[in-house]
Order: C-alpha cells, then structure tokens, then sequence
C-alpha cells in the first residue's frame, strides 16, 4: 500500500510538469473509454424512448441505437422503469403523443395483441372474428417524480417534446428532448 502511495505521488510529481492533476488526467481518460452500457437487464428507459441499454457513449458523445434505425439522442436521461424495454424501439415522429417514449409506452400498456405469427393461423371465434390474444399489460414506474422541465410543477401531466439546441418546439427528432406540461408546451 506504501509502495502505492509513493508511486502515485511520484505521479504526481510528474503530472505537475505537465501542469494537469492526477484527477484531471482520469477524468479525460475516462472520456475517452466507450463506456457501454449495454445491459440487457437494464430496466431503464431514456427520455429519447429508448432503452438505456441501447445507448454507448464514445469521447463523451452519445450514440444511440435502438435498432436498425439510430436514434440523434445527445444526453442519456433515464426517467422511467419498465417490465419490457423491448417496447421501446419507435421512432419519434413528433411531439406529445407521437414521441417514441409515449409510442413505447402505448406498446407496453396495450393488452391484447393480435396474432400475426405467419406460421399460425389467426385464431376466430364462432363467428370467424379474429380472435385476439389476451395479454397483460406491462408496468413502469417514473425514477424521479415526473416535473416539468420548465415550470418545475410535479401535480401537471407531463409529455417528452422535441426541442432544438436553443429550445424552441419542433417536429424533428434533433436529439433534444424536453418534459414539459401543456400549458408551458404553448410557449415554446
Ligand atoms: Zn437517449
Ligand atoms: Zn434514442
Ligand atoms: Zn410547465
């Protein structure tokens, strides 16, 4: 341990000639590792609508993946917890309702699935109604109590919306999402 210690301070000493700490020298270090965060057992969903477990992040940019397609998201933010991150591979196609979060969450909250196994014939009833599967719905759970990002209040509802860099509403995915509630949503 004392070996360690005198090593590292010999670092030190080093690093001084260089005028950067330690600490300052890890830091961009560690910048510059990928740092992946693929774990498939990851619950967490980014507020971009796809799973955390999707993202890396290289040099300090983020790269997000959630499927064939990719996905601008600059920032991970996890905010909420699901059962299945596997609903959450839509891409936005504009704000509110037609975010990729709230997309992901439609999936994993509906509770009847058609079959389309091409392999089997669609189940009908007496009638020859197509019969659906019963399934039941998926749970998450907010990590932080849901906020708007502008107003601060927690007792409005909240929706993700596209925003530019500069924080001005938009249809196109930019890689900028924002909680907002409606009333704030107006002003931007
Ligand atoms: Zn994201
Ligand atoms: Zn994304
Ligand atoms: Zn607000």
């Amino acid at each position: 341990m004392d070996e360690i210690q005198s090593e590292h301070s010999s670092e030190e000493e080093l690093l001084k000639t260089f005028g950067i700490t330690y600490e300052e020298l890890q830091e961009a270090d560690a910048l510059n590792r990928t740092q992946v965060l693929r774990n498939p057992r990851d619950p967490r969903i980014c507020l971009c609508g796809h799973a955390v477990s999707r993202h890396s992040i290289t040099n300090g940019i983020v790269y997000c993946k959630p499927s064939a397609m990719g996905c601008p998201c600059k920032k991970v933010k996890p905010v909420i917890a699901v059962s299945d991150t596997r609903k959450f591979l839509r891409k936005s196609r504009g704000g509110g309702r037609q975010h990729a979060l709230m997309l992901g969450v439609a999936a994993l909250l509906a509770t009847d699935e058609q079959v389309l196994d091409q392999n089997r014939a669609p189940a009908r009833d007496a009638e020859g109604r197509l019969v659906r599967r019963a399934k039941t719905a998926g749970t998450l759970e907010w990590l932080e109590p849901p906020a708007c990002e502008l107003c601060k209040r927690t007792d409005v509802g909240v929706m993700p919306y596209l925003v530019t860099k500069s924080g001005f509403a938009t249809d196109e995915p930019t890689g900028f999402d924002a909680l907002l509630c409606l009333e704030c949503r107006a002003t931007i």
